[in-house]
C-alpha cells in the first residue's frame, strides 16, 4: 500500500509518542489517562447529569472531579500550553457520548484572553473528542462578547452575573439549526456558562443540547 507523505508522518508520530500518564508523565502502554499510582488520586464521575442542569441543557457529562492530578492537568491545559492534555481527555469523554452525529460547539474564550493565551482550551477537548468520534463536527458557533472580567476572586452570584447575556452566535451557527449539539467546556463550576451559551445556541436553533466538561469543581 502506497503511504503518503501525511500518512507517514502520522504513523511515525504514533510510534515515537506513545501515551504518557497526564499526573507523571511516566509511559503508558494501555492507552489510559492515568498510571495506576495517579489513579488513586483520580475521582472519576458518574457519566451523566439530569437532575439540577440548568436549562436548556437537557443533560450534562462530566469526566472528573477537579482536584488533584486532574487539576494539575487542567492547569497544564489552561495555562501552561499543554494542548495535548486537551486531546487525550476529548479522546476520553467521547466514551460518554452516545453513537448519534451531531455538533460539537466548544465555549469561546474572550477574544482579548484567547489573543494572550493563543489558544482556546475547550477546543482542544473537541478536538479529540472528533478525533475519535469523527461524525461529531467542531462548530464555532458562539462568540463571547462583553468586557472581558477574570472569574478569579469573584462570589458565585457575581460570576452568574458576569457571564450573563454575553455569548451570542457566529455566523456559523445556523449549522445548529435542528441539530443535536454537544456544548464543551474545560470545568464546571457554577454552570452559569453553559447555560448562557445554551441559550444562545437554542434561539439559533439547536434541536438538543447537551454538555460535556472534562472536570467538575465540587
Ligand atoms: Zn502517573
Amino acid at each position: 500500500m502506497m503511504l503518503w507523505p501525511s500518512n507517514l508522518l502520522s504513523v511515525a508520530t504514533r510510534v515515537v509518542a506513545p501515551s504518557r500518564c497526564l499526573g507523571c508523565s511516566i509511559l503508558l502502554d494501555d492507552g489510559a489517562l492515568f498510571c495506576a499510582s495517579c489513579r488513586e488520586w483520580v475521582e472519576e464521575l458518574p457519566s451523566v447529569w439530569t437532575l439540577g442542569v440548568p436549562r436548556p441543557l437537557v443533560t450534562l457529562h462530566v469526566g472528573f472531579e477537579y482536584a488533584g492530578v486532574v487539576k494539575d492537568a487542567m492547569l497544564d491545559l489552561k495555562h501552561g500550553g499543554r494542548t495535548a492534555v486537551g486531546v487525550r481527555l476529548g479522546e476520553y469523554l467521547a466514551r460518554r457520548v452516545p453513537p448519534r452525529p451531531g455538533i460539537v460547539v466548544p465555549v469561546p474564550l474572550h477574544p482579548s484572553r484567547l489573543r494572550v493565551r493563543g489558544y482556546n482550551q475547550s477546543l482542544w477537548i473537541a478536538r479529540g473528542l472528533n478525533r475519535v468520534r469523527p461524525d461529531l463536527t467542531i462548530c464555532n458557533a458562539l462568540r463571547r462578547e462583553g468586557k472581558a472580567s477574570s472569574q478569579k476572586g469573584h462570589g458565585r452570584i457575581q460570576r452568574r452575573e458576569a457571564v450573563s447575556e454575553v455569548f451570542s452566535p457566529t455566523r456559523l451557527a445556523s449549522r445548529v439549526a435542528g441539530q443535536d449539539v454537544w456544548l464543551v467546556d474545560d470545568v464546571w463550576v457554577t454552570g452559569a456558562t453553559l447555560s448562557a451559551c445554551a441559550v444562545a445556541l437554542e434561539r439559533a436553533g439547536a434541536r438538543r443540547l447537551r454538555g460535556l466538561v472534562a472536570a467538575e469543581v465540587t
